[in-house]
């Protein structure tokens, strides 16, 4: 998977065992990591989840408000890339 990777890439998805949304760098895709909230490991997946921050799917026509980001946004934490990538 050589695609271009833009910077601000993120992946989004839920934690399974805590429910916690969770925005990673895309590099860490089909990684395990650490949930920050449950400390469970969790494999970051490829994409990100529907209704999740980042939506791999096009922002369709119905796709969600303003409100309705920024309430994502607020309840998702990020994660960085470990020390040691
Ligand atoms: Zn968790």
């Amino acid at each position: 998977m050589n695609a271009h990777v833009e910077e601000t890439a993120f992946i989004s998805f839920v934690c399974p065992v805590c429910h916690q949304e969770i925005e990673s760098p895309a590099d860490m895709a089909c990684r395990k990591t650490e949930c920050p909230t449950c400390a469970a490991l969790i494999l970051v997946p490829e994409g990100s989840e529907p209704g999740t921050l980042w939506p791999t799917t096009a922002i369709d026509k119905d796709g969600p408000s303003k409100e309705q980001t920024d309430a994502m946004k607020s309840r998702t934490i990020r994660i960085e890339l470990p020390d040691n990538w």
